[in-house]
């Protein structure tokens, strides 16, 4: 879309749950021009008016979940309870209806300059897998990609499929971690380790030489942040959106 200084206006095409609590929103230019395509990473802010009597302006931010498009943009929400933009989106926002949001922004991506060989850790908690899907999904074929995705129970996975093909097709390593499986969630199956990302699993497993990208929880970030630096990873390789 040209000069998209300012908020504009996308329709929602397609609304898709993804797991309990998260579902993906498909959004197209309202007047069929091209979007501008976003860097793997990058998120749109959204504005909406609340019904309350005071019709208060409401903006939250949504990073793109796919690939980059100049026809579709992708983003994946979880619904708070009680969160008024998450809860629009969830139960409001229809087929066909329009919504403003402003062009695609955000600093949070891979560094172009690191050398092709250089190890590429992707670690994602919860919904903060969103910008580091898109991120896997557009450098999975040409580079070396480390894929932890931290979750509760395969209730609440989002993405978890479609994680385990890229990186199998590509060869990459994937691991999956849950907090609190299911009785029916089975490690070696469904995912690889119970409990958190800890220090210890980090040092095994992981490329401390490698550039690390990061998303999840407050506590998930600041654990990480904490280990990879006793670990000895400089804090210019540390990388990390905070979702609040
Ligand atoms: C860069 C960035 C990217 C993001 N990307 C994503 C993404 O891809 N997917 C995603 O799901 N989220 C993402 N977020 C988070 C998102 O922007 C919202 O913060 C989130 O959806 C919650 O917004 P909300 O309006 O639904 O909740 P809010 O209305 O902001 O409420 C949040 C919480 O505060 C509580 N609360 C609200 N009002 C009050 C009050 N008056 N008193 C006490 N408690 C209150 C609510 O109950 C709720 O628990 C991102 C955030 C950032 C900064």
């Amino acid at each position: 879309m040209n000069n998209w200084d300012s908020f504009k206006e996308l329709v929602l095409i397609e609304k898709k749950d993804v797991c309990d609590t998260i579902k993906s929103f498909y959004f197209k230019s309202k007047n069929g021009e091209k979007l501008p395509k976003h860097i793997p990473g990058q998120f749109l802010p959204f504005r909406i008016k609340t019904d309350d009597a005071t019709m208060k302006e409401v903006m939250r931010t949504y990073s793109l979940s796919d690939l980059p498009s100049e026809d579709v943009y992708r983003i994946s929400v979880k619904k708070i309870e009680g969160g008024v933009m998450s809860s629009y989106l969830h139960d409001k926002l229809q087929v066909g209806d329009s919504i403003e949001a402003m062009p695609p922004c955000g600093v949070f991506v891979l560094d172009e300059s690191l050398p092709k060989d250089e190890p590429i850790v992707l670690l994602s908690g919860g919904i903060g897998i969103t910008p580091l899907l898109s991120i896997l999904l557009a450098n999975a074929k040409d580079r070396n990609i480390y894929f932890v995705q931290a979750v509760q129970n395969s209730n609440i996975q989002p993405f978890g499929e479609d994680i385990d093909k890229i990186c199998k097709e590509n060869n990459l390593k994937n691991t999956v971690f849950y907090s609190n499986p299911l009785d029916t969630d089975k490690i070696g199956e469904n995912y690889d380790v119970q409990g958190f990302v800890t220090k210890e699993w980090i040092k095994e497993n992981l490329p401390l030489n490698g550039a690390f990208y990061f998303c999840g929880p407050p506590i998930f970030m600041e654990s990480l942040e904490k280990n990879l630096l006793e670990l000895g990873v400089s804090q210019d390789k540390i990388n990390y959106e905070k979702f609040s």
